[in-house]
């Protein structure tokens, strides 16, 4: 039974002065890709003049001819890259026949339109996967293994609650959809599953439904996407403060179901911190609370089960999330530091200070290179100035270019508080031996994020596999970690006897109190070797296991979903672990949430691929 919440029947406070935006209708060419990373119009690729281009008008490397970058990859990962070595994807990938849900769909059509049912081929294949090399890898040069049956799209929260029903009644397996963004083949089918597989596609509840400027606070739907969230929020002089890499096309819902973190998170808070309710529909019915409170003690809270979820428990449907004022200033910065080291003791020092700017990132000696590796071909002006600047780093400083590194900044608030930010870092920079490298490519290093993410599908058409895996450590263990994942991943690749040199590199991109998340990036060139997904899986985990030894975690932010789930172990005990599985058995006895991830639901020694 759904009992009404009085808040929004507005018996219990006035919101007379509640905003209720329009639905929101994006841009018609932002049509996305079903195979691959990103817009339709994007790609990198190899031009005439044989160098690497972004296509499309959308960011800012677009257009621009990079030279420097194809010679780079093939000197760092010291192989034969280029326009010669393509690996060209299938023209097509065929997926297996859509298993008999026919009762399921006479029971839908009950409430739902014949627009809100798809079997087609292709959608089915982009919703059985999210973007790990080896969920890309399996629609590039693979045809994917089990698929879901079908894609439903509800557009209400009580299509949901019946979509449920019918899926307990017709003996269907429910997986929730969001972005198709996840990294951890979270979306991945169960081989097992014998059950027909529902993909549950939440695009079409996508609504702010409304914004509270008084308390701060904004409801929308669980579907909508951030980069939608961000314009729509903006027009209102509001902003969410949630900024994942993958804001363009990740969705709220499932930011909650990864307990996903922005790189703004310093000033804004992570998805946990900045949801204050949501709304799920589990197989129990809708969980539901009456009232949105800045923060209450009332028992155990069901709604903490949802963050990290990962489609196991239910299908979350709306979030009442706090809204900030968009910031009256944004600044960025630069800085150059001699070593890597010195790069965390500032940042750590800088935790310390507690005037820790919207977000800070430093990258290290690879990155850096990397970064310069995008520049495109300077004007004689520009290569006199670039002259100068080489001369008073190499030079007067003494940097050394294979060790120093870089930390990028976003200054966000009023005036006077990104002021005060500004000249607390810059100290503490100084007293690390750090250099003000400029605004401008501060601003370049984070405008570089959204356009250089679908540069992976790039390299993999150069026979290069590669990916991002991230953890977080506490300040004792970060050097160590990111030292000891970097020589086991380099001594797993030379055991291996894998052609080419190892591409490896880290990044510190959030800090907080006790520690920071590290990113680290891996890649190997492969023409020649046998199955070099399941080669990577063994080196990635592998570092995985020695990121746990040194004291790293098993996730900051991307999840367990299914390539994590063997080491859960690990962190936590097995009455722990024992609760998890219980809370699952309990809530969905039937399993009609079917995702599998995280091992609810599996046997023991899943996951080992
Ligand atoms: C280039 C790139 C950059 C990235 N950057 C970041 C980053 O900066 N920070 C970060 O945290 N992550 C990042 N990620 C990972 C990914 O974007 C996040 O995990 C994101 O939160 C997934 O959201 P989604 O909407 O795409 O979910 P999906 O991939 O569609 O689903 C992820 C999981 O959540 C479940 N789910 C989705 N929607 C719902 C719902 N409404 N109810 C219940 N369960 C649901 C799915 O079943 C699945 O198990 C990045 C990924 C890529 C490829």
């Amino acid at each position: 039974v759904s009992v009404q919440n009085p808040f929004e029947r507005g018996e219990k406070s006035a919101h007379n002065n509640r905003i209720h935006p329009p639905p929101y209708t994006p841009p018609k060419d932002e049509v996305e890709k079903l195979r691959g990373w990103g817009f339709e119009d994007t790609a990198f690729s190899v031009n005439s003049r044989g160098h690497i281009q972004l296509s499309g008008t959308r960011y800012t490397v677009s257009g621009q001819e990079m030279p420097y970058l194809l010679p780079w990859m093939a000197d760092v990962t010291n192989s034969p890259v280029g326009p010669h070595n393509v690996h060209a994807p299938l023209a097509d990938i065929s997926v297996e026949s859509a298993r008999d849900t026919s009762a399921f769909r006479a029971a839908v059509r009950e409430f739902l339109s014949d627009d809100q049912l798809s079997d087609d081929a292709g959608l089915r294949a982009r919703h059985g996967h999210g973007h790990t090399l080896r969920d890309v890898w399996r629609v590039t040069y693979d045809n994917p293994p089990r698929v879901p049956d079908l894609i439903v799209f509800p557009s209400e929260e009580e299509q949901v609650e019946k979509l449920v029903q019918a899926a307990h009644a017709e003996g269907v397996c429910l997986i929730p959809y969001g972005g198709g963004t996840n990294v951890t083949e979270a979306l991945e089918c169960p081989g097992e599953e014998s059950r027909p597989i529902v993909s549950v596609d939440m695009q079409r509840m996508n609504k702010i439904l409304w914004i509270d400027p008084e308390n701060m606070t904004a409801h929308i739907e669980a579907g909508a996407v951030g980069r939608n969230i961000q314009r729509q929020l903006k027009q209102y002089g509001f902003t969410l403060g949630h900024e994942p890499d993958s804001v363009e096309f990740s969705t709220l819902g499932g930011w909650v179901a990864t307990n996903a973190s922005g790189m703004k998170k310093n000033r804004y808070g992570n998805i946990e911190d900045l949801v204050l309710d949501l709304r799920v529909v589990t197989a129990q019915g809708v969980l539901e609370r009456y009232g949105v409170m800045p923060r209450e003690s009332t028992g155990v809270d069901p709604r903490r089960c949802f963050f990290g979820s990962e489609g196991n428990l239910g299908i979350i449907t709306s979030v009442i999330v706090k809204v900030f004022p968009a910031p009256e200033v944004e600044h960025y910065g630069s800085v150059l530091f001699p070593r890597f080291s010195n790069g965390v003791k500032f940042l750590h020092d800088l935790a310390k200070s507690r005037i820790v700017p919207a977000s800070v990132r430093l990258v290290d000696n690879t990155q850096f290179q990397f970064g310069q590796s995008l520049k495109a071909a300077p004007t004689p002006l520009q290569a006199q100035k670039s002259k100068i600047e080489k001369f008073i780093v190499l030079k007067l400083k003494g940097f050394d270019p294979k060790q120093m590194v870089a930390a990028t900044v976003v200054f966000e608030g009023s005036a006077r508080e990104v002021a005060a930010q500004e000249e607390v870092l810059y100290d503490l920079a100084k007293k690390h031996g750090g250099m003000k490298a400029g605004e401008e490519n501060g601003k370049k290093g984070y405008q570089l994020t959204f356009g250089i993410a679908y540069i992976r599908d790039f390299v993999l058409r150069h026979y290069i596999v590669a990916e991002s895996f991230e953890t977080s450590a506490p300040w004792a263990n970060v050097e160590e970690v990111v030292h000891r994942a970097r020589l086991r991943a380099e001594r797993e690749h030379a055991e291996r006897k894998l052609p080419g040199k190892l591409f490896f590199s880290a990044r510190v991109t959030q800090v907080y109190d006790p520690g920071v998340c590290i990113y680290f990036y891996m890649g190997f060139f492969h023409k020649g070797v046998d199955d070099p997904v399941r080669v990577y899986a063994e080196i990635e985990g592998a570092v995985r296991s020695e990121i746990l030894d040194a004291g790293g975690s098993l996730s900051h932010h991307h999840g367990v979903g299914k390539i994590r789930e063997r080491f859960l172990p690990r962190i936590m005990s097995e009455p722990g672990l024992r609760i998890v599985r219980q809370i699952k058995q309990a809530t969905d006895p039937e399993n009609v949430f079917g995702a599998r991830n995280h091992g609810v639901g599996r046997e023991p020694g899943h996951g080992e691929h």
